[in-house]
């Protein structure tokens, strides 16, 4: 249809509804865009499809000190003349050029084909397509840097002039917040992809690479490698030459690996002075051999320190395999951090696959993280009764792991929990445990007797946790401990390897259990370096003596160490515990040397305890 057909103005008001309606049906296209060119496309194909007067419409994209404009895609009837057409190669009439008038004013120009004096070296080719007006658009912000140009072509000279800029002028505007929208997100997405201190992907990141490489290896039957980088001694670095050198060095590393690696290989910044390497196709002797190269590239690289100063840095590595070390994405990083744990603990500045003791750690602590996660994990208690008169004085509550196969006791899972940092979530659960057991005893039995429980110095670093079973132990959980009782029915125990780190926080952390009239139990004294000073740092209530110690009591000079502690002891106001008697004879020479109480398999082994039936509860649990 013409505008010669009908009445005029009634054609140009159809005419506008139509192409506006059609536009304004397409703007949903734009938005979902994810780059430049996919929101450019649709705007081109959406001007197309809203009339049969538009012929053409072609974009470009490039950046903005572009000279030279070629359509990069072309739609419509007469797609054909975009094919060959070139803007500005001729530098006498660049500037008319409407599509770069448009980029350089930064608003829409309209030119038509039979006057424009632009159009000379094309106007036949146009005319011969049915062209005769054309309008372009710039466009800003299209991410990257980058601008863009969209073409459109109309039959009819007036075509513009006649309907206005209204609805292409909208439209145009539509597209150009989808470009804006889309050039933040690409903007955003690179901070939430890449370290800004490495420009190395970050840890997100490489998760959603392993999760790609893992997927892709499944489903070929590939191999892959991981490496679990950690840079040696960081902390050293760190306070020793100052943040700004160990900037550097992070950085440096991060060089190091991009320079070592084969191409297809990835690296990323896995934590604060952690790093991961992705090595699809490689097995394990590949990984190994690449994680050795990796080793003594950084161990050669001279890093400059302060006042140009030359230092060192080494890094321990730890190797994992799929699928020879796991199945999944999280059991090859377990795999791999096992082994960084054990390169660092047998030396650093070097590589290690965890070993077969360090993969069963593994599977413990996993089995553990089960009992934890479905309440599996149950207190049994061991008896401390007065070496004088056997009487039960208080018991111990000692961790256990109930299984359909049966009960595991703590010596099997201590250690995988401490290896894999559970344990302020073990002791955490279990003293939750003693406190309602203990509440319940006093509220069916009267005053309950004391129970002791074990405190790691990872339950003491997790102040949260600490905090909480504070105020369950003050407050409504645990009733038997009220203020009327100078004495409360909980004893903490920890160990010298407690006191590594810092008297002083260990002293704050458990001041207010203190104040409360919770006691302190030296637990495994004798075992380790058992220095004296120990003894002094916090005001214990009890020394437990270790079984290592406790056996020699039949010997001499086991007998006279006993003694001398004993009287320690008393000077200082501790009771003695003996832990581990097995039989009478040690039991008798123990209450000889004036030993207070004991515990140990010759009295009781621990238990479990049902709850008291004022409680209700179905005593449903077997004895260790
Ligand atoms: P521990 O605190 O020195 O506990 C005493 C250990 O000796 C217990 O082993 C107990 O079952 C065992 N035992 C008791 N009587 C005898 C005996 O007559 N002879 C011998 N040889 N052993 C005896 P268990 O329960 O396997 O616990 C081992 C260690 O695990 C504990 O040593 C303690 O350090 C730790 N542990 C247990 N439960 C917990 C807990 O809830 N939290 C923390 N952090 N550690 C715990
Ligand atoms: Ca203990
Ligand atoms: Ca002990």
């Amino acid at each position: 249809m013409t505008a010669s057909d009908a009445r005029p103005g009634m054609l140009v008001q159809a005419e506008r509804e139509a192409v506006t309606a059609a536009l304004l049906q397409a703007t949903g296209h734009l938005a979902q865009g994810q780059d430049a060119e996919a929101i450019l496309r649709p705007f081109c194909e959406a001007l197309v499809a809203a009339s049969s007067h538009i012929r053409l419409a072609w974009m470009w994209l490039g950046t903005p000190d572009t000279t030279i404009i070629r359509p990069t895609y072309a739609v419509g009837p007469a797609r054909e003349y975009a094919q060959a057409l070139v803007l500005g190669a001729d530098q006498a009439t660049r500037p008319l050029s409407p599509g770069l008038r448009a980029l350089a004013t930064g608003r829409p120009v309209m030119a038509t084909v039979r006057s424009d004096p632009a159009f000379a070296p094309w106007r036949d080719e146009a005319l011969r397509h049915g062209l005769e007006v054309t309008a372009s658009f710039p466009f800003g912000e299209a991410g990257d840097g980058k601008q863009g140009v969209v073409a459109v072509y109309a039959d009819e000279a007036d075509y513009f002039a006649r309907l206005g800029w209204g609805p292409f002028v909208a439209f145009q505007h539509l597209a150009q917040v989808a470009l804006t929208q889309a050039a933040l997100r690409e903007r955003l997405n690179i901070i939430a992809t890449f370290d800004s201190l490495t420009g190395l992907l970050n840890r997100g990141a490489m998760q959603d690479a392993l999760e790609r490489v893992h997927g892709e290896a499944r489903r070929r039957h590939e191999t892959y490698g991981v490496l679990l980088l950690d840079i040696d001694r960081f902390k050293l670095i760190n306070d020793g030459y100052g943040h700004g050198v160990g900037d550097a060095v992070i950085r440096g590393m991060a060089r190091i690996l991009e320079g070592s690696l084969r191409p297809g290989d990835r690296a990323g910044r896995w934590g604060g002075e952690e790093f991961l390497c992705l090595l699809p196709g490689a097995d394990q002797a590949t990984a190994t051999a690449i994680a050795e190269r990796l080793r003594a590239d950084i161990m050669h690289h001279p890093f400059v320190a302060s006042g140009g100063r030359i230092m060192y840095a080494t890094a321990s590595l730890g190797v994992a395999c799929f699928p020879a070390d796991g199945g999944s994405v999280q059991a090859l990083l377990n795999h791999a951090d096992m082994g960084l744990y054990e390169a660092k603990r047998d030396g650093r500045n070097r590589v290690a696959r965890a070993s077969d003791r360090g993969r069963s750690l593994f599977a413990t602590a996993q089995q553990l993280e089960a009992a934890l996660t479905s309440g599996r994990v149950r207190p049994a208690y061991q008896p401390i009764v007065a070496l004088s008169d056997g009487r039960i004085m208080a018991k111990e509550a000692l961790a256990r792991i109930v299984t359909a196969q049966g009960v595991l006791e703590a010596e099997h899972f201590i250690e995988a929990a401490d290896r894999f940092q559970w344990l302020h979530r073990l002791d955490h659960d279990m003293i939750c445990q003693v406190i309602e057991h203990c509440a319940a005893v006093r509220k069916a039995q009267g005053m309950p007797t004391a129970y002791f429980v074990n405190v790691s110095t990872d339950l003491l670093h997790h102040a949260e946790r600490v905090q909480d079973l504070l105020e369950r132990i003050t407050r409504t959980t645990m009733p038997c401990c009220t203020d009327a009782d100078t004495e409360k029915p909980l004893v903490i125990e920890i160990t010298e390897g407690q006191f590594l780190g810092d008297f002083d926080a260990v002293r704050r952390t458990l001041a207010p259990f203190l104040s409360f009239g919770i006691r302190l139990a030296l637990d495994d004294f004798g075992n380790g370096y058992s220095s004296i000073r120990y003894l002094t740092e916090l005001p214990f209530a009890f020394v437990k003596l270790d079984k290592t110690l406790v056996n020699r009591v039949q010997t001499v000079q086991g007998r006279r160490i006993l003694r001398g502690l004993q009287d320690l002891a008393r000077d200082l106001g501790f009771r003695t515990i003996a832990e581990g008697v097995e039989d009478e004879a040690c039991a008798d020479a123990l209450a000889a040397l004036g030993v207070d109480w004991a515990q140990g398999h010759y009295f009781a082994s621990p238990r479990f305890e049902d709850a008291p039936e004022a409680l209700g509860k179905s005593p449903d649990d077997a004895a260790s």
